[in-house]
């Protein structure tokens, strides 16, 4: 049974590498019916954020990804906890890992230390001048156990740490093939704080553990840590899951992603108008494509095409011209109701009214985000002034201009009022009548959708009758007319 978790520290924000990391165990977990889990890492008390975990549920909620186990957000608003290992914050797991380190303690597999920050501090120092690997010099390896108790009993603070054995340790990392640590290279890390607080490697491995974890997947600045985690199971005599660990994202300068870059939170590509099916897509594919002559996929190909030995293992670049045309790509897919409702917060004009939504629908082919929206229905919803010139077609003058204008003025006003019911009952009837009376297109058409968008770029005449509606339209070229006097 593959299960699969992301465990973020409630620190800040989801960034788009943490996102990448949850679409990844998400896509993995569900092809073969297996489950995602969701654990707050929240044991290092001082650098909690308020309000973390709601955000980062409410990213959930937002980007349709919903854990199987772990806090949930509800509809409501409230978070429940929902799986049958929990509790999946690590600080009501407390007991768990102080009994844990307490075993090993006992098997003398680690040991308490008694050392001062003052002490460890000078050590480093010493090791840095001598250019040695910083880590513990073993000073209270050598404490019996009486000696320990008896400083405990003092009341004297410690910490456990963790004997590493000599040899070396091997695992054979997902994406990456066969990595291996020697030992002498790894810390005696602590695994219990002064306070009781578990660190990291503890926690993480005791609760992968039992939580039945199959897949570690996490990004790559953690590979030097798994071998803590693997010394860590073969100390409690534990099978370890398989890891992963995800390459680096890389700005498009091929640099560590920095905040110029797009190292943002995922929030702030919503704010910026993305949509939730173009950021699964160009987020699920950064360092892992199913396909070479495929770049849209939906969230359940995805799942389906998701191979952990596929995934590059060189810096995925983010390329921030692929995700705008791949939200190109997704507001050209919605309908014109879909597209009215994701404009919600986006745009400041009535979202209810017609001639609104037809804007939208329009212009939709003609922006990249939401937030460009704004600008691209403006000439929709006022006229704004323009100069005359501009409604003239190349080579021809204003007379001319005048003269076309005033012939499409007479066919639109006697039309069926349904014309105006589609685009393409517009362009047919209009066309139609251009051939029948032997007219030029440019000659027409120019002045006719600058007389209605009051602009030398915009859409289609066609398509800017159908949103304006015959009323607008018909007083658009009547002014425009007038312009030319
Ligand atoms: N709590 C760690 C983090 O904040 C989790 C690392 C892991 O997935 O093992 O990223």
């Amino acid at each position: 049974m593959v299960r699969t978790r992301l465990a973020p520290s409630p620190t800040g924000k989801v960034h788009i590498g943490n996102f990448r990391t949850a679409l990844f165990d998400y896509f993995l977990a569900r092809q073969s019916g297996g489950q995602f889990l969701l654990r707050i890492e929240d044991t290092d008390q001082e650098r909690l954020v308020p309000g973390a975990i709601e955000y980062l549920l409410r990213m959930f909620k937002a980007l349709g990804i919903t854990p199987d186990e772990g806090p949930v957000l509800q509809e409501d608003g409230t978070i429940t906890e929902v799986g049958s290992c929990g509790p999946y914050y690590q600080s009501a797991r407390l007991d768990i890992y102080k009994q844990h380190a307490k075993e090993l303690v006992e098997k003398g597999l680690a040991y308490p230390c008694f050392c001062t920050v003052e002490r460890l501090d000078e050590m480093r120092k010493a090791q840095t001048a001598l250019k040695q690997t910083t880590k513990y010099d073993r000073k209270c390896l050598s404490l019996t156990k009486t000696e320990a108790e008896e400083r405990m009993m003092g009341g004297e603070g410690c910490v456990i740490r963790i004997k590493v054995p000599e040899g070396s340790t091997t695992f054979c990392d997902a994406i990456r093939g066969d990595i291996t640590f020697d030992n002498s290279e790894v810390d005696d890390c602590i695994i219990l704080k002064s306070d009781g607080f578990p660190t990291y490697y503890l926690a993480a491995t005791v609760d992968d553990q039992l939580m039945s974890i199959s897949h570690v997947l996490r990004g790559e600045e953690w590979i030097s840590s798994t071998p803590k985690s693997l010394l860590l199971c073969k100390m409690f005599g534990w099978k370890a899951p398989i890891f992963a660990h995800v390459p680096l994202l890389l700005g498009s300068d091929k640099k560590k992603l920095s905040k110029r870059t797009g190292d943002t939170a995922v929030e702030e590509y919503f704010n910026h108008g993305y949509l939730k099916e173009a950021l699964i897509n160009f987020v699920g594919t950064l360092g892992f494509n199913p396909s070479a002559d495929q770049e849209i996929f939906t969230i359940e190909e995805l799942i389906e095409k998701f191979d952990l030995s596929k995934v590059n293992s060189a810096g995925a670049i983010l390329n921030m011209e692929k995700l705008d045309w791949m939200n190109r790509h997704y507001l050209m897919a919605l309908s014109i109701e879909q597209l009215a409702e994701r404009a919600q917060g986006f745009v400041s004009a009535d979202l209810t009214n017609i001639l609104v939504q037809r804007a939208l629908f329009v212009e939709r082919s003609r922006v990249s985000r939401l937030t460009d929206f704004d600008v691209a229905i403006a000439p929709y919803l006022a006229l704004l002034p323009y100069d005359a010139s501009i409604l003239v077609w190349k080579k021809a003058d204003a007379a001319d201009a005048s003269a076309h204008l005033q012939r499409i003025l007479t066919l639109l006003t006697d039309i069926d009022e349904n014309i105006f019911g589609t685009v393409d009952l517009l362009e047919a009837a209009i066309k139609e009548y251009i051939t029948r009376e032997g007219m030029q297109n440019g000659n027409t058409l120019w002045p006719l959708r600058v007389a209605l968008s009051g602009q030398e770029k915009s859409a289609t005449p066609f398509e800017v009758l159908w949103v304006l509606g015959k009323e607008e339209s018909l007083r658009r070229i009547e002014h425009a007319i007038a312009v030319l006097q």
